[in-house]
């Protein structure tokens, strides 16, 4: 993997827009090009803005079907974007992005951000395996940002790994029948897998579709501190989501887009142990390139401007 490894080597790596797209060709491509119609790997450079496959002479742009498509900023401002975010090991808030790369528009920053957070799962990731704790976590009732989360119910799967936490997954999920709370598990743990849960009858339907199953449960009537004894691992990461919220966001996100903020920390918390910051942005910038571009009005649902993350 071919990254830089600090601050002096991008902005060496990356001062101009034509370095940032030979970049991009190599992560999207990394064994050669191929043809996106007729799979042929020999092709064309007319620019670095069009490809034509010396096949089909399908005509083809590197940048369509990346978070990059179309955009009107620069790719350096991406690229620092994209630095600056991964280096912060908590993350950084619209207003601070704002501020680390000069950005006269509040808005810009905004979009940044939304548009990369959104670009932090990885299309057809692995599933979680193993023994993983799973538990429907209520977010709410946490002082300053009750309001906010409207208590939210978010599906929270921790794989084991010994005494320690493993990979982590986290979803938002309209309630906790049989139906749903399978449909999440599917989407983030492997068949096979011990999943272990509260006593929820919810979560019987499971084994079914080749899960084992491991009920958990204990006589004491508080609810509360009685899935914290049980699924201890999961109720550590619900309390460091907070925590992260707080202390990143100031408790102030918008609902709506709860599930990008997850996807955030869920990358921040998988990769938690990694020595090298310059490895998270080769990760970012991979799954960009893998990641289709949606348009602002999209990203920002019907609000007139974007708010409450700064
Ligand atoms: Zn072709």
């Amino acid at each position: 993997m071919d990254y830089p490894v600090n601050q002096l080597e991008f902005e060496k790596r990356f001062a101009t827009d034509d370095a940032c797209k030979d970049y991009l060709f190599k992560l999207r491509f990394p064994n050669g090009f191929i043809c996106p119609l007729c799979s042929n790997p020999g092709f064309w450079k007319q620019s670095r803005d069009r490809v034509t496959c010396n096949r089909c002479l399908h005509e083809f742009s590197p940048l369509s079907g990346t978070l990059f498509h179309k955009s009107h900023l620069p790719l350096t401002l991406w690229f620092r974007a994209t630095w600056w975010i991964t280096n912060q090991k908590q993350g950084v808030n619209a207003l601070g992005l704002q501020r680390a790369l000069g950005l006269g528009s509040y808005r810009t920053s905004w979009m940044l951000l939304q548009k990369l957070r959104g670009a932090m799962v990885r299309p057809n990731r692995d599933l979680l395996r193993g023994d993983v704790e799973v538990d429907e976590i209520w977010l709410g009732g946490m002082g300053t940002i009750k309001e906010v989360y409207n208590k939210r119910l978010i599906l929270t799967c921790v794989e084991k790994n010994g005494d320690r936490i493993g990979r982590i997954r986290m979803k938002l999920i309209p309630n906790t029948s049989g139906e749903t709370l399978l449909s999440g598990i599917q989407e983030c743990v492997e068949p096979g897998s011990t999943v272990e849960t509260n006593g929820w009858q919810g979560y019987l339907l499971i084994t079914n579709h080749g899960y084992k199953h491991q009920r958990k449960i204990t006589p004491d009537s508080r609810k509360d501190i009685r899935e914290q004894n049980i699924l201890p691992k999961v109720h550590r990461v619900a309390s460091l989501f907070k925590r992260w919220v707080l202390g990143t966001y100031q408790g102030r996100i918008d609902t709506k887009h709860l599930p990008v903020y997850l996807d955030e920390f869920v990358f921040r918390f998988n990769r938690r142990t990694s020595k090298s910051r310059g490895l998270l942005f080769y990760r970012l910038l991979e799954n960009a390139v893998q990641t289709k571009s949606r348009p602002y009005q999209a990203i920002a649902g019907l609000r007139s401007k974007p708010c409450l993350d700064r």
